[in-house]
């Protein structure tokens, strides 16, 4: 057996070795992308000083109570002012420029407008108050985004504010999917005595497309040697191939022996629970070439999770997603057990499906890893150490569903 983080230490480096191929995209297309270069500012945001507020442009110093000053021009946003005439005012609003000559901008709620259009200033400004600098938010020849972001919304929104309209990212990933088992029926059809519904592969396809992943999908496999065989090499011109199922060494288990025949095989029993055996390889390319593979076992629990454990950020290594630094640990944090527990097995750690409200982590009660439900109604995995004993309000390792999808 071999420890997770070990697994992990083993296999990701491979992940993080390679380089996509690279394209440039519009930012309307560039969600859930991963920057294939560092992007630089080209300019000040805010390219001027400007207002923070309706209101006044005053030389602060010449402001006192209960005199009358005129207004010199009007600035709105979008115009270019003049430089302000000594002993006046400029009438101005949120985000216009500040005219050379004053130092702080006075809102309009400070302000009384006389009858003859003069302006009285009920509250002596600061110097500096309501002026956005130019350059608060960004600097010219500043990284603005790393190599190695995947692009969220608001990266794209920084991205448009320094005029950036196309990036450099890592080409798509193409990830194939399959699942095997005779016993596999799909939803829309009547289930045949023994079957069950193939659920995994929903599951799969559906975290692949948050990541942006073209999937190539051959469903249902039959628990035999020349279906997975057959299976595996239609999927062999695909970055990564994902299999559920059939990977264990029973009569029924053909996922193993196929890999050997198709690619090369390095298997590995976990020495965790849920999810156990776990097959890795590659599957040869008929003209060369290969595709990464990865054999998780067929229960629904175990192998969602070994998915966002092991391969999910394979993929995003893959893709060129780096956080600074590579990190090969899981994004633990700790947060307060609201349960008694004791891991059974002395040589396996185990991951527990809680769901944490304000730091406490309420236990589901099915911890069976055919339990689908268990998934749905909790918000991550409590990690506990093999043989580990768990008393109620212990600190423990938790690592959320929402950090395994970053
Ligand atoms: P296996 O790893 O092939 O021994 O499968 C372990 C368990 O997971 C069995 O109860 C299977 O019926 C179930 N299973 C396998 N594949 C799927 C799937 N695609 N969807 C739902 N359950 C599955
Ligand atoms: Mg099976």
């Amino acid at each position: 057996m071999i420890d997770l983080n070990d697994l992990l230490e083993q296999v990701w480096p491979i992940a993080a070795q390679q380089a996509l191929a690279t394209e440039a995209v519009g930012l309307k297309h560039a969600l859930g992308r991963v920057l294939a270069q560092d992007v630089f500012a080209e300019l000040n945001v805010p390219q001027h000083d400007n207002s923070g507020m309706d209101g006044y442009a005053v030389r602060s110093a010449e402001i006192q109570a209960n005199n009358r000053f005129q207004v010199s021009q009007r600035v709105p946003a979008g115009t270019s002012p003049q430089a302000l005439q000594p002993g006046t005012v400029a009438r101005i609003f949120t985000g216009a420029p500040i005219p050379p000559g004053a130092d702080c901008v006075v809102m309009q709620e400070d302000v009384v407008v006389n009858e003859d259009a003069t302006v009285t200033f009920t509250a002596l400004p600061r110097p500096g108050q309501w002026i956005r600098r130019a350059g608060e938010d960004i600097s010219t020849g500043q990284v603005v985004l790393a190599k190695g972001t995947r692009l969220d919304a608001v990266h794209l929104g920084l991205l448009a504010s320094i005029g950036v309209a196309t990036v450099a990212v890592a080409r798509r990933l193409k990830v194939g999917v399959m699942v095997t088992g005779s016993e596999l029926q799909n939803p829309g059809q009547h289930l045949q005595p023994g079957q069950i519904y193939n659920s995994n592969e929903y599951v799969w396809c559906g975290l692949l497309e948050t990541m942006n992943a073209v999937v190539r999908s051959v469903g249902v496999v039959p628990d035999n040697f020349q279906a997975t065989c057959a299976a595996l090499e239609s999927l062999a011109d695909c970055d990564a191939v994902i299999s559920s199922g059939g990977v264990s060494v029973g009569e029924e288990d053909h996922v193993k022996p196929a890999i050997e025949k198709v690619g090369q095989l390095r298997s590995w029993k976990v020495a965790m629970k849920p999810g156990k055996p776990i097959a890795f390889g590659h599957i040869d390319r008929q003209g060369g070439g290969q595709s990464w593979f990865f054999g998780l076992p067929g229960n629904p629990v175990s192998s969602a999770v070994a998915f966002q454990l092991i391969v999910k950020p394979f993929l995003g290594l893959l893709e060129g997603q780096r956080e600074g630094e590579v990190d090969w640990r899981l994004r633990v944090r700790k947060v307060q057990a609201a349960f008694d527990w004791l891991v059974p097995d002395s040589r396996r750690e185990e991951f527990l499906r809680v769901d944490v409200q304000s730091n406490s982590a309420s236990l589901f009660a099915n911890q069976s890893s055919g339990v689908l439900t268990s998934l749905a109604r909790t918000s991550g995995l409590v990690r506990l150490a093999k043989g580990q004993q768990v008393k109620t309000g212990d600190w423990v390792d938790y690592v959320s569903y929402q950090d395994l999808m970053k």
